[in-house]
């Protein structure tokens, strides 16, 4: 997978280089390329944004280095397919594990940071009219800029890709990857502070400690999320768990 991240602070992304992402790069699974949005200003302070019309608060980022960057990035197509141009905003459509997944599958994706009060209008619209263009939320809260909406959407989607993650298995038994939270896990000791793992965990009856992940798995979801537990299909349930 290609991912291109356009930011006024490049350095932000560079936690991208370590563990299993950097890894990945490594490896070529995936490339990941990240450009200064200022080096496509012209003026000796490099200004990447104005006031905004119609007056208020903050500043926007202005067009201009927007379009040439994205004229730039686009230009180095050659004959790829078109990237998904993924705007992080909290105007966007909630990021969530199924979107993750959706995006997995793409060959490109370029993240356009914002800063400031956002980014000028203009460049989505025209942009749209050569690839598309998604604005994607992580979440209900006000970050200061894209980058960390980047990052965190970077890595939950790489680590979906064929390779990034050594063990497969791992990936499907987390946490949203069945519309439930994960159980709780626990490794040696056994006893720890007077507290001890679930007796059922160390009997060796895999069928066991399937039902019983599954029946906490299940509550852990009911306390915690019970949003979750409203949106699993009737389908997903079988008599055991409505036994619960
Ligand atoms: N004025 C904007 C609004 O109210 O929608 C918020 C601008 S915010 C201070 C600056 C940048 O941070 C945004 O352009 C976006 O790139 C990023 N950002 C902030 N919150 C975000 C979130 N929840 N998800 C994704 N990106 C976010």
């Amino acid at each position: 997978m290609r991912l291109d991240v356009l930011s006024i602070f490049p350095d932000y992304l560079a936690p991208l280089r370590l563990s299993l992402i950097g890894k990945a790069q490594a490896a070529g699974t995936i490339r990941l390329s990240v450009h200064d949005l200022r080096d496509y200003t012209h003026d000796r302070h490099r200004t990447v944004d104005d006031t905004p019309y119609g007056g208020g608060a903050g500043m926007v980022m202005r067009p201009e280095p927007w379009g040439e960057a994205f004229d730039d990035l686009l230009s180095t197509a050659d004959g790829d397919p078109r990237p998904l141009v993924i705007v992080p905003s909290p105007a966007g459509i909630r990021f969530n594990q199924q979107l993750a997944r959706e995006l997995a599958i793409e060959p490109w994706l370029v993240f356009a940071c914002g800063r400031y009060e956002g980014i000028d209008q203009r460049v989505f619209d025209h942009t749209a009219t050569v690839a598309r263009v998604i604005p994607v939320s992580l979440g209900d809260y006000v970050l200061n800029g894209g980058e960390v909406a980047a990052m965190a959407m970077i890595e939950a989607i790489a680590r979906l890709i064929p390779g990034v993650v050594g063990n497969p298995e791992s990936l499907t038994e987390e946490s949203h990857e069945d519309g439930l939270l994960e159980y709780p896990v626990y490794t040696k000791p056994s006893t720890w502070r007077g507290l001890a793992v679930p007796e059922i965990l160390l009997s060796g009856n895999h069928a066991k400690i399937d039902r019983w992940r599954r029946d906490e798995s299940l509550r852990r979801t009911a306390r915690q999320r019970p949003d979750l537990l409203q949106e699993l299909p009737a389908t997903e349930l079988d008599k055991a768990d409505l036994a619960i």
